[in-house]
């Protein structure tokens, strides 16, 4: 069977996109920190001391009766005196939500992430480093973090991106403590390595894992078919991003992510898309069924959207908003609405060792999201979003 060039090639791009991944961000133009971020936080400024009284607080690992939940310079305080009062009426508060899979934009993409409530984005790939280090520390604003620009073989479609970095490009061991510390004087936060067939050979990615743990940095792995996963576990990553949607990993294999401690990422709202494309071999299926095979194996699972606006990727999950569609695919694969929060807050705080946030405790940040209805018996309800905190200062909800 023959097929044209140009036809071949859409469907060999869609392909290695769909096991590559995910977006890679570009080069966009650093946005400017509008003015108009600025005007719309409101009321609260992170010095402001303020009740929550009456609310039902999910704290990060479960959920409790109403109780007063005091905001105090920028943190969750213990005494409510002198506090202006806000009553919450029984709505639900949750820790603001942590996106353990982005690729950050620019300042829009810190804006649409806090109005919807998710108040720590975790970028997995962005270059040049200007970008991502111009969009740390943003009072009021989502705060990230990223992995700088990834590791990929020579020749891999990724290498081929124009705006690609060549010192992502790593062609042997020998080049792995080079790259690594070439991500952390760029200020990369962890190391994302893409496993991929063909891609980084085994000893590649095992020099790679091993120079990043030299520097105390975690590595994250893309990888979307059984075999990349198998390269991933052998390597020993300390995260996988995407699951398998050739076939659903057995339980044989999840039990490996569990017994070694690393955590998965599904990424279901990516999977979903990619399904959605009609590219033969790429099932839906097999990744809710490999989801479904690490809850039971007791594997950590973390909730990432791979929310992206990369040209050329062809699935773009919104920022912000997919964060809400993602706890409700974790769900239908079979994790309880109590896992799918934590999922979303405090797993993700302990496993990116941010020890911050992630609950509501006093001494954490303040990063809040205060709901209607009970995400408990129905997680589409974390979509009604009535009020959001980042670090104390109020933020206003996406229309
Ligand atoms: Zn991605």
């Amino acid at each position: 069977m023959t097929m044209c060039t140009t036809e071949w090639n859409r469907r060999e791009f869609l392909r290695t996109a769909a096991v590559a991944g995910t977006a890679v961000a570009g080069t966009q133009a650093l946005a400017a920190p509008g003015a108009a971020h600025a005007e719309r936080r409101t009321a609260a400024g992170s010095g402001e001391k303020v009740a929550l009284t009456n609310a039902r607080v999910f704290d990060g690992g479960a959920l409790g009766a109403p109780r007063t939940v005091v905001i105090d310079n920028g943190l969750i305080g213990v005494s409510a005196f002198g506090a202006r009062t806000i009553d919450c009426r029984g709505a639900i508060l949750l820790p603001g939500l942590i996106d353990a899979h982005i690729h950050i934009e620019d300042v829009n993409t810190l804006e649409r992430l806090a109005g919807y409530g998710v108040t720590t984005g975790l970028d997995m790939a962005c270059f040049p480093p200007s970008l991502f280090n111009s969009l740390r520390r943003r009072p009021g604003l989502t705060d990230i973090r990223s992995a700088g620009t990834p590791a990929v073989a020579p020749g891999s479609r990724q290498s081929q991106i124009p705006t690609f970095p060549p010192s992502g490009i790593v062609a042997g061991p020998e080049q792995a403590l080079q790259f690594v510390t070439t991500r952390i004087s760029e200020g990369s936060d962890y190391i994302k390595l893409i496993v991929d067939v063909p891609g980084l050979d085994r000893a590649t990615l095992n020099a790679l894992t091993k120079a990043a743990h030299a520097f105390r940095k975690l590595v994250m792995a893309h990888a979307t078919s059984v075999a990349t996963v198998e390269e991933a576990l052998l390597a020993g990553v300390d995260m996988i991003h995407h699951v398998p949607m050739d076939t659903a990993l057995t339980s044989a294999t999840a039990a490996r992510y569990a017994s070694g401690g690393q955590v998965a990422v599904p990424t279901l709202t990516m999977m979903e898309g990619f399904a959605g494309l009609g590219i033969p071999g790429l099932s839906y299926a097999a990744a809710e069924g490999s989801v479904a095979a690490l809850r039971q194996a007791g594997a950590r699972i973390l909730a990432g959207t791979d929310s992206n606006h990369t040209p050329g990727i062809p699935v773009q999950p919104a920022f912000g908003l997919s964060m809400h569609h993602e706890l409700e695919l974790l769900v239908q694969a079979g994790l309880t609405t109590v896992e799918a929060l934590r999922a979303a807050t405090s797993l993700p705080a302990q496993s990116f060792g941010l020890r911050d946030r992630g609950v509501i405790r006093p001494g954490y940040r303040a990063d809040l999201l205060l709901v209607d209805g009970d995400p408990i018996a129905d997680i589409r309800a974390t979509r009604n979003i009535r009020r959001v905190w980042i670090g104390g200062a109020e933020y206003p909800p996406a229309a």
